[in-house]
């Protein structure tokens, strides 16, 4: 693409009112331009840009077996009314009446949609499971339209939808999706948290998580633990903390118990009866054939995440209750080898399954009444430390840290909620009828652009990450006018476009400084200056954030793009 006339609009002026980084980036570098409030134009740049994301996003969902449809957006108000949401919905749905006096409603989510879908379509369990997606336009009259590209009332979002027929599919498909976002936001080069959150504003007891870019200018509110990984967001975490401060007032206190007989998990699980034994473990972690952390619970992945991140190693290997007799050499208590000198972590679940009993480390006796938190946290000693619950993680009783959040993207497990209103029924295996169990999984698109600039700039302007750039490499020559600088210019680009590096040559008459604040302003992650050398065929090669510039070859600095 040549500059010349490209429609890229730069704004030498802060435009005042503006309040978030992002959105002033993306008007002063002819990203985006607003018609109405919440509405915005996509310039050349923002399109690229958008593309970027949404390729990625496609990429993702394509890889974990999405298949990809477009929805309407204008959708009949009955439908609506079906799934009872018409009246409940409020002013954010944009409703509108036809030639004929019919109502209709303006997409602003499309569970009723894709829901009457699977309805008409979809009779036979065999045809499950199966999950749609769709990257589409939405509208919401928000109350508070602003920041840009955040919070708009027309804005662009990915929003997928899965059909299962039982609980355990719909977890398979919810633990896929999980693990998609992760690799979306990842590649966007996007510092964020994916943190539980609070099902009931949705309606639905499904678990449900939000995935928060960190960010001051963020509406959301992320509690987060350092110790264990916990994260939630603020709704959520104080449901917990509630919750956890009732339990703990009625708990009683915790008590060193002596119990010569216990000497294996065969015991203690007898003692505590077969509901105890299901869940029951003990894990034992050892890193280079030394045990590092003792868990109880099952062998889950969590579990090993969570020893990682607490004990700062990689290299996690898991014993079985028989290795860690063999590996220490002591008799096996239920929380913990006797003797054995590891952190340990107790799992809240299996501790009030178990009336919190604990190992001691100490022969011959056991705590009782354990409460994880209110008197265990991770001991990174060896030995118990006891700790006090006030603004500490309900899992593991290490402090709690608070970071603004934007939700990015959200992943719900709806259950039959729609299924049910709108009788999307399958027969199943038996032959028996029964509602599809659903999922749905949205992203704000245009929304995760403006949380990437909120993290990626500096003073002089935006800093795009490789994946996102509109262009990768921007090529400047110093002075259009002369033929030599010109020529090499041209060359140069012409061979990026033809190697499929994507390339803005600046052929404007302007001044250097005008081009050089531009090219900051926009961000792209190559800046190569052709200049007074262009003679020798030596141009300048800079990286975005590098403090100085290379003097390369053009050869070198082709070979460097690639
Ligand atoms: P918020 O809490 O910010 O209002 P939401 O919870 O209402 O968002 P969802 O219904 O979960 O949003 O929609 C899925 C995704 O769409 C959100 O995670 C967010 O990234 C994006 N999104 C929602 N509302 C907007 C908006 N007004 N402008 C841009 N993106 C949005
Ligand atoms: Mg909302
Ligand atoms: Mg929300
Ligand atoms: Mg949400």
């Amino acid at each position: 693409m040549r500059q010349q006339n490209l429609l890229m609009p730069t704004l030498r002026e802060v435009p005042s009112d503006a309040e978030a980084v992002s959105h002033r980036l993306m008007l002063r570098a002819g990203l985006i331009r607003p018609l109405a409030t919440g509405v915005y134009t996509y310039l050349p740049l923002g399109r690229r840009a958008l593309r970027k994301a949404e390729a990625i996003v496609r990429e993702e969902m394509d890889r974990i077996g999405a298949q990809e449809v477009l929805l309407p957006a204008m959708q009949p108000a009955e439908l609506w009314r079906e799934s009872g949401r018409y009246d409940v919905y409020g002013p954010e749905l944009v409703r509108l009446r036809d030639r004929h006096d019919r109502e209709f409603a303006l997409g602003p989510t499309h569970e009723e949609v894709v829901t009457a879908l699977v309805r008409d379509e979809i009779s036979s369990y065999r045809k499950l499971p199966l999950t749609v997606y769709q990257i589409q336009t939405k509208f919401r009259d928000e109350r508070r339209p602003r920041y840009g590209l955040l919070r708009g009332r027309e804005f662009l979002m990915k929003d997928a939808y899965s059909f299962d027929t039982d609980w355990e599919g719909l977890d398979a498909t919810y633990r896929a999706m999980y693990e998609a976002y992760h690799r979306i936001f990842t590649r966007c080069g996007l510092n964020y948290r994916a943190v539980e959150a609070d099902a009931g504003a949705i309606g639905g007891e499904g678990e449900t998580h939000e995935f928060m870019a960190l960010a001051e200018i963020g509406e959301d509110t992320v509690v987060a633990c350092d110790g264990c990984g916990y994260a939630a967001n603020l709704e959520k975490a104080e449901a917990a903390a509630v919750q956890a401060a009732a339990v703990e007032e009625a708990a009683p206190p915790l008590e060193r118990w002596h119990t010569p007989d216990i000497r294996t998990i065969a015991q203690l699980t007898e003692l505590l009866g077969p509901e105890a034994s299901r869940l029951m473990k003990t894990l034992l972690y050892v890193a280079d054939g030394k045990p590092v952390a003792v868990v109880v619970r099952g062998a889950d992945e969590v579990n090993e995440l969570k020893v990682q991140r607490a004990l700062g190693t990689d290299r996690l290997e898991l014993a079985d209750a028989e290795t860690v007799q063999t590996v220490t050499g002591a008799p096996v208590g239920f929380a913990g080898p006797v003797g054995l000198n590891v952190p340990l972590l107790v799992d809240r679940e299996v501790a009030a399954l178990s009336e919190g009993i604990a190992g001691a480390n100490e022969r011959d006796y056991h705590y009782r009444h354990v409460r994880p938190g209110r008197d265990f946290s991770l001991a990174h000693t060896g030995d118990f430390r006891e700790v006090r619950l006030g603004d500490r993680c309900v899992r593991c009783g290490e402090p709690l840290t608070l970071h603004r959040g934007i939700e990015v993207g959200h992943v719900f497990k709806l259950g039959t909620k729609y299924s049910t209103a709108l009788g999307a029924r399958v027969t199943g295996v038996s032959g028996t009828e029964q509602d599809v169990i659903m999922g749905c999984y949205g992203i704000g698109v245009s929304r995760l652009l403006s949380a990437v600039l909120e993290q990626h700039h500096d003073e002089q302007g935006i800093v795009w990450p490789l994946s996102l750039a509109p262009f990768h490499a921007h090529i400047i020559p110093v002075a259009v006018a002369d033929d030599t600088q010109r020529k090499l210019a041209e060359e140069l680009y012409e061979r990026l476009q033809s190697l499929g590096v994507e390339a803005l040559l600046d052929d404007r008459e302007e001044r250097p400084g005008v081009k050089f604040k531009d090219a900051d302003l926009i961000g792209f992650p190559v800046r190569i200056v052709v200049g007074k050398k262009a003679g020798e065929r030596v141009v300048e090669y800079k990286e975005r954030q590098a403090p100085e510039a290379e003097q390369l070859t053009v050869e070198e600095a082709v070979r460097r793009l690639l």
